[in-house]
């Protein structure tokens, strides 16, 4: 893991990358290379025992061409202003190759969530939801979880955003409960779409993915379900799972859902009985398996461990994992890397659904959800893969860039320059 690479540069890396691909103006690609505002708060808000602390958070909103402002909200000590602008610029990356009618954005607090009682963690996302109330809302800028947050606080953000406005706007915020507006198939969706990637990886590849062994790094919403679906659906054979308590393996395989019932009761992987033995992090990354899914954070393969990476595929579930050296490597090293900004395109693409739903006040069944999700994330793929072969990029992420850039530049182009 590397924590000296900018994950802001990288974005601007992989943007440039792609535009040797392209026809795009030099003006233009400055433009999308940037975002268009940041807002840096300080939050005070009120501790149990009546003590006052004060949080940085940020919102980054990259790029409107396409539609409104899309993205999760984080909270982690590691926030910083870069890392939320890298992630809004994802977001419109993200949405432009999915081919869904959202721009970019993204925010975060800079918090250990775990040191705080639930109360504090409630008066904290209401102070923050009242510091954006004037640039979010269901035309303008949509937020949804990301690291560390989940219904429970977009629920408060709606509540917030709806009281503070005199009105009801579920569509506000995406990935509530769905008794709050939430949509069917929501929670699982990130980690559906990094599993129906990996099934189209192997399908165009042309290898097996039943018992295929696989490796997962992060256990959280989007490596416990990738994890899960690719064991249920795809029959492989899910040797390694980690997450910050170290990592767990069984060369039979893992029972998955007894594994995530020792988390839920535990706290941690580590410790679980199913296990034949315990890896580090980097070991886990560098096991000699046919697929491996970084689904923790940024930056998690640098250049080193990417010399040692025996996987043949990877599918990324986390944003940015691998940093831009650690690309450069294993594409020279021919190990397929099908990129963030389409494996993990599910959340995005049912926070869309949820927020159509919401503006035609209507429910779609899960069943409906989850095969407009395969639509969309199989035409994706198929996109990606036509242009891989049509241009010589160099990777499929570079020919992921090259059609979301030119999908945004499109837009941009469209709608002209204002004043
Ligand atoms: P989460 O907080 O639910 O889970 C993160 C997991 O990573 C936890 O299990 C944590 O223990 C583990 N982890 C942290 N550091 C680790 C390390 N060094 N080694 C191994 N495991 C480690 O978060 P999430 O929502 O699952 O998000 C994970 C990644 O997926 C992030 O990059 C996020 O931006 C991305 N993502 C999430 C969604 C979504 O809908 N949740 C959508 C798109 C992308």
């Amino acid at each position: 893991m590397s924590d000296d690479v900018n994950p802001f540069e990288s974005l601007q890396e992989q943007i440039d990358d792609a535009a040797a691909y392209i026809d795009v103006a030099p003006d233009v690609l400055e433009r999308l290379k940037h975002p268009e505002r940041v807002l840096e708060a300080n939050l005070s808000v009120e501790m149990d025992d009546g003590s006052i602390e004060v949080f940085k958070a940020f919102r980054s909103q990259f790029n409107g061409d396409r539609g409104p402002y899309k993205g999760g909200i984080r909270y982690h000590p590691n926030v910083s202003r870069d890392e939320v602008k890298a992630l809004s610029g994802w977001m419109v990356y993200k949405s432009a190759t999915v081919d869904i009618p959202y721009g970019g954005g993204k925010g975060g607090i800079v918090i250990d969530p775990r040191k705080y009682s639930a109360n504090e963690i409630e008066r904290l996302t209401r102070a923050y939801a009242t510091e954006l109330r004037p640039i979010i809302g269901p035309d303008k800028d949509i937020p949804a979880p990301d690291v560390n947050t989940g219904q429970r606080e977009m629920n408060w953000i709606k509540d917030t955003y709806e009281t503070l406005e005199n009105t009801t706007a579920p569509g506000t915020v995406t990935g509530k409960a769905p008794t709050s507006g939430g949509s069917a198939g929501r929670v699982k969706a990130t980690g559906r779409s990094v599993m129906l990637t990996a099934r189209e990886a192997f399908e165009y590849l042309g290898k097996e993915v039943e018992s295929a062994t696989v490796a997962v790094q992060g256990f959280g919403n989007a490596g416990s379900v990738a994890a899960g679906l690719i064991d249920e659906e795809l029959n492989a054979n899910i040797v390694a799972v980690s997450d910050s308590s170290g990592a767990i393996y069984n060369s039979d395989g893992l029972d998955i859902a007894d594994a995530r019932s020792h988390k839920n009761s535990t706290g941690q992987l580590s410790g679980y009985g199913g296990a034949s033995k315990e890896l580090t992090n980097r070991e886990l990354l560098t096991l000699d398996v046919d697929l491996l899914v970084p689904a923790a954070l940024e930056n998690a393969i640098d250049a080193s461990i990417a010399a040692d990476v025996e996987a043949d595929i990877i599918v990324e579930a986390a944003n940015g994992p691998l940093t831009p050296d650690a690309d450069d490597e294993l594409t020279d090293r021919d190990v397929a890397v099908f990129p963030d900004i389409l494996a993990n395109a599910g959340g995005v693409t049912v926070s869309y659904f949820e927020w159509v739903q919401n503006r035609q006040r209507f429910h779609w069944t899960e069943e409906r959800v989850n095969e407009e999700l395969e639509r969309i994330i199989c035409d994706a793929f198929d996109t990606l893969t036509d242009r891989y072969e049509g241009t010589d990029a160099p990777n499929y992420r570079t020919a992921a860039y090259v059609v979301s850039i030119e999908r945004v530049a499109h837009a941009a182009k469209e709608a002209g320059q204002f004043p």
